[in-house]
């Protein structure tokens, strides 16, 4: 059986160790729990010790788990970390937190009009493809500051960060570090990059969100879905 709190603890302890090894604070690293594809139960044990910020994948798979952990944990927070198709706006816009995949100038006209409609926007990431691959979703780098620009000042958005998920066969590292260098430039505080194979490789290049799954949670039944 997978003890969920003790990896929480191990994986605190990883990400403490990390960021001083980077001369940077334990508390500028938050553990964004991946909790999709697993039970109801297997998050509520995560909020059990102590474990706040939550990432799901799906939109109605993060409305059938977490309305009810919210009423007994209010200071929960929910970070949608798949691709979010445009019939599903007014949901994502009414119960995450944070967006972190907001990857094309659609959907961004499509969460301004909705956050406009609800009187709430959720803070927004934007999705970098750093590796530039063709099936991936995702800004490119070098197109990544006019899009910035669109979203802040044509459509008012709260952009707060950038996120990418390098590709699956390269070393990681060049992708973080381009994306910290982006963020930088662009003035944005957050980056969410680094997964349970690489968030200590990605704390030392900036993160400020590392997205863990597996190693939390064990393994998923289905594969890793497709971007
Ligand atoms: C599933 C997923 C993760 C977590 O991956 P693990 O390898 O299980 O830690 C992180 N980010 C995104 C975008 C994901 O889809």
């Amino acid at each position: 059986m997978t003890d969920i709190s003790e990896n929480l603890n191990k994986i605190q302890k990883n990400i403490q160790r990390a960021a001083l090894a980077a001369g940077r604070e334990a508390s500028s690293v938050t553990l964004v729990a991946v909790s999709k594809t697993h039970p109801i139960e297997a998050a509520e044990q995560a909020l059990k010790a102590g474990q706040r910020v939550f990432g799901e994948n799906r939109v109605q798979e993060a409305l059938s788990k977490f309305p009810a952990l919210r009423k007994d944990y209010p200071d929960l927070e929910l970070h949608l970390i798949g691709p979010l198709q445009t019939n599903k706006v007014v949901d994502a816009v009414g119960f995450f937190d944070v967006i972190e995949t907001l990857d094309r100038p659609r959907l961004a006209r499509a969460i301004a009009r909705e956050a406009q409609k609800q009187g709430r926007c959720p803070r927004l990431y934007i999705e970098v493809n750093t590796g530039q691959e063709p099936q991936k979703a995702g800004i490119a780098p070098q197109e990544t500051e006019a899009f910035l620009d669109f979203c802040q000042k044509e459509l008012g958005l709260p952009i707060e960060g950038l996120m990418c998920i390098p590709p699956f066969d390269q070393d990681p590292e060049p992708h973080f570090e381009l994306l910290a260098d982006l963020a930088k430039r662009l003035n944005l505080p957050c980056l969410s990059m680094g997964m349970s194979a690489d968030y200590k490789t990605a704390i030392a290049s900036g993160a400020t969100h590392v997205r863990v799954g597996t190693a939390i949670f064990g393994h998923r039944a289905q594969p890793f879905p497709s971007q």
